[in-house]
């Protein structure tokens, strides 16, 4: 073969539009398109079984997407990432390319994965192009005055509208058509099952959930804490693989706005995807996160709550309805509304004082969108570790959210269907006649007395 020829390696970024390593290696000559599933990395990620069959579909699409531009996607099983990086160096010689281009993806052990591909492959002579796909303002684009790394969420925020503005980035369209016959294409399937009701795989399906969301942008501000509306975008599966750019969110966002900067810089949605590049930046700033210690180097770490009281929660048996229905809607779906993720998290941490950590890996192993970077702030920013976290005194009563935020119980009679005779009144915290009638558990702790604990531990 000539030598033209450029391996894309998809993993996160599994879509054919703006993803800069497919765009620019096309505009370079051949592409061979390649996907590799680490099977035995994916259980030491804790990665969700619904989340790898979500993957499966969409390399499927994705396979099907590239097929239309004549470009193959091979993919192949491996172990682990070392076993990755020896995969690429393989097919590298054995379709005679002439380098490998990839978008980066942040986290610690993928990033020296990368470093060690592009250290033995560069020995070689070979080409390796790294992009930043993932993001929408490339890491380090923004610093304190001081030049160091923002540790909180508002002037990272302000920085990041203020760089967006000044380079004004739009998308990538997807390749030309290639010139190139595709003859054999490897595949490999490690299907698992998932909710295709709520997530069909695939770029298309994406770009359709983001079109169906836009028209309730305007009312994201004063819904997207009600649980029982479907007031978020339920993008986040999407943009966890890849299947659509946070770019692509955003300028879409920006057209719904006709164009209205002030407007658009002022979402509420917006917000939300500068919390997920925020996540990504405090990743790549803080390396220690990778090892499970906590972005804050005093941060309290009290954490003594009994086992039990952790394996209730993960099966949504607490006797606390509103976290039981979020448990079970996690259980049952992969996925968890924002407040309910927020709440439940508290609940375990500075209640049960379960660590932080179990909650982390706990949800990792159920959802569909588990990001390492955004679930780990999240957790974090809940047990007060973490970078811009909650003072350790904000601890949601799952009582007072229950009554706020899901006042008619809604939310909880279709997930703990066993209450859903309760009044509006009683749904929040059922009497004990009521438990014992309806075989609903009895709390596993005493809030006030948890609360006031947990106050005097973290003080
Ligand atoms: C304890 C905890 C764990 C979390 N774990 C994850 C996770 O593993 N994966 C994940 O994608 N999000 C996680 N989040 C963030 C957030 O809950 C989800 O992104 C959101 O609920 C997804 O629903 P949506 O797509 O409808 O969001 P929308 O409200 O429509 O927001 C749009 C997008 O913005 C991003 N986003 C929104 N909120 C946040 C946030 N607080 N932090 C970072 N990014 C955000 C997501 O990519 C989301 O899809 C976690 C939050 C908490 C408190």
């Amino acid at each position: 073969m000539s030598k033209d020829i450029h391996l894309v390696w998809f993993r996160n970024d599994l879509r054919v539009g703006d993803n800069p390593a497919l765009f620019y290696a096309a505009e370079q000559g051949v592409v061979i398109g390649i996907y590799l599933e680490p099977v035995e990395q994916r259980v030491a990620h804790n990665d969700a079984p619904c989340k790898v069959g979500f993957i499966n579909d969409t390399v499927k699409e994705l396979r099907k997407q590239l097929n239309k531009l004549n470009i193959p996607l091979h993919s192949f099983q491996v172990t682990d990432y070392q076993q990755s990086v020896e995969k690429i160096e393989q097919l590298v010689e054995e379709v005679n390319a002439d380098g490998v281009y990839f978008n980066n993806e942040y986290p610690l052990n993928e990033k020296k994965r990368d470093d060690q591909l592009e250290q033995q492959l560069q020995a070689k002579g070979l080409k390796v192009k790294r992009f930043d796909g993932d993001v929408i303002i490339p890491p380090n684009s923004v610093s304190t005055g001081k030049g160091e790394p923002y540790k909180v969420f508002t002037p990272y925020k302000k920085a990041w509208i203020e760089f967006h503005k000044t380079q004004g980035m739009s998308s990538l369209p997807a390749p030309d058509k290639q010139n190139y016959k595709i003859e054999q294409q490897y595949d490999c399937d490690f299907g698992h099952d998932y909710r295709k009701d709520l997530w069909p795989a695939g770029e298309k399906a994406a770009r359709d959930t983001l079109n169906e969301f836009l028209p309730k942008a305007s009312y994201y501000k004063e819904r997207r804490d009600i649980p029982s509306v479907k007031g978020t975008s339920m993008l986040s599966p999407y943009l966890a693989v890849g299947a659509i750019s946070a770019r692509k969110c955003i300028e879409a966002l920006l057209e719904w706005h006709e164009g209205d900067q002030e407007a658009f810089y002022q979402d509420t949605w917006l917000s939300e995807i500068i919390w997920r590049e925020f996540y990504r930046q405090i990743i790549i700033d803080n390396p220690q996160i990778s090892h499970h210690q906590p972005f804050k180097s005093d941060a309290k770490e009290v954490w003594n709550g009994q086992h039990e009281l952790f394996a209730k929660w993960c099966k949504g048996e607490t006797g606390f309805p509103l976290i039981d229905a979020a448990m079970r809607q996690l259980l049952q779906t992969g996925w968890m509304h924002n407040r309910l993720r927020m709440n439940v998290a508290m609940f375990l941490n500075k209640l049960c004082l379960i660590d932080w950590r179990e909650g982390e890996a706990f949800f990792m192993r159920q959802l569909i969108d588990g990001d390492f970077a955004s679930n780990n702030g999240g957790w974090q920013w809940c047990s007060s570790t973490g970078a811009d976290g909650a003072p350790y005194f904000r601890i949601m009563s799952p009582i007072t959210q229950s009554q706020r935020f899901d006042p008619e119980g809604k939310f909880i009679r279709k997930l703990v269907p066993e209450l859903a005779g309760l009044s509006d009144k009683d749904i929040h915290f059922p009497t004990s006649q009521q438990r014992k009638d309806l075989g609903y558990p009895d709390p596993i702790i005493n809030y006030k007395e948890a609360r006031k604990a947990a106050l005097e531990l973290l003080s």
